[in-house]
């Protein structure tokens, strides 16, 4: 899901706690003072983006501490040298230094998403053509270690809010926010065996921070694990804690869905599986629209794709609405010569056409 990393809107209801107080500029976004700045759909590594590597741990050249050893808790550290404290372009999370959390500047979102990566093998049991993942393989997560992976999140979080991680980042004073928590990495996170295990590892940690209701939560997916049972119970405790789900949706017709994602799938499975995630938790869609040899999509694709979605809206199946994206950057798939940008007129176009059918559009062209 590395392609779409992205944000959502923050808890409208947020009262301002001790904590918050105390923390009011150390990397807590109070939610309700900045609702202009987060915009839903908005991919923070699109020009302009911070992607902040943090590489092994034995970086030649000395390091900067980025976790720390919390009270009663093993931080996992890890260093960075001051050549390598910013990346701009770079996409990248192999280099990192923790396997599982990483953090993403969003300048025109105006603060820090932590990234949960589930898929540290780059495999996903899709293969997008438009996909940004280097060395994509198909495949599914490995084991993962839920407890490291807990250490990881409440080092980087300890070190955001109670540390010097800003300071160290030279992120400008505007910016010195956490916007959100995003399971979103090289590959389908509902895959994981351990994905509620990881989903109550979040709730914890964050919890720990009090950061329930103050910051957003999102799972990035292409919705194939929703029907297993603990994914669902994932997602009730994911709703919980104020989270919400961005589902992909290419296509609607089943030629589509293979051109574009390379898997064979009905686009009534697509349905049931939305709905099945619609009930649970808060859902967005996600679509992304490119040209493909020089052409967007077909005519009856589009038309395909509006009457998936206005039977969506018709059944009442309770989606929120459909984030929109141009391609931000290259693939990094064999297709990636075979794609272009739309222009934005055409993301708007369709946007239109979306609401029509009565459901919100928030377009990242
Ligand atoms: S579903 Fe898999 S292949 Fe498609 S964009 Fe996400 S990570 Fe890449």
């Amino acid at each position: 899901m590395l392609a779409y990393h992205a944000h959502p809107m923050p808890p409208k209801d947020v009262r301002r706690s001790a904590f918050f107080a105390r923390c009011a500029n150390r990397g807590v976004e109070r939610a309700g003072n900045s609702q202009s700045r987060r915009r839903p759909g908005a991919n923070p590594e699109s020009a302009g983006d911070l992607v902040i590597r943090l590489p092994p741990g034995n970086h030649p050249g000395g390091g900067i501490p980025v976790s720390r050893v919390l009270t009663g808790t093993r931080v996992v550290s890890s260093s960075m040298s001051a050549s390598h404290r910013l990346s701009v372009s770079d996409h990248s999370r192999d280099s990192a230094g923790l396997r599982y959390v990483y953090p993403v500047l969003s300048r025109r979102a105006g603060g820090l998403s932590l990234g949960i990566n589930l898929n540290p093998n780059n495999a996903c049991n899709w293969r997008c053509i438009y996909c940004q993942v280097p060395d994509l393989r198909r495949g599914g997560a490995p084991a993962v270690d839920v407890v490291l992976l807990s250490r990881e999140l409440e080092g980087l979080l300890a070190d955001v809010l109670e540390g010097d991680f800003f300071e160290r980042y030279g992120v400008p004073d505007d910016q010195r926010r956490i916007r959100d928590i995003a399971i979103s990495g090289n590959g389908e996170p509902t895959g994981a065996a351990e994905f509620e295990q990881v989903i109550a590892a979040i709730e914890k940690v964050t919890e720990r921070f009090g950061l329930p209701g103050r910051i957003g939560f999102v799972l990035i997916t292409n919705g194939s694990g929703i029907e297993r049972l603990p994914v669902q119970q994932g997602l009730r405790h994911w709703a919980a804690l104020g989270g919400e789900v961005w589902f992909k949706l290419d296509s609607a017709t089943e030629a589509g869905i293979r051109r574009i994602n390379n898997v064979h799938l009905e686009p009534q499975t697509v349905r049931r599986r939305i709905a099945a995630c619609a009930k649970l938790c808060p859902t967005w869609l996600q679509t992304c629209l490119f040209a493909l040899d020089g052409a967007p999509s077909s005519a009856p694709e589009q038309e395909a794709y509006l009457a998936f979605l206005s039977g969506l809206v018709c059944d009442g199946i309770p989606v929120r609405g459909v984030l929109l994206y141009g391609l931000a950057r290259p693939s990094l798939q064999p297709e990636s010569s075979r794609l272009a940008r739309l222009p934005a007129e055409a993301l708007e176009a369709f946007g239109a056409a979306i609401r029509e059918r009565g459901l919100a559009v928030r377009i990242t062209p």
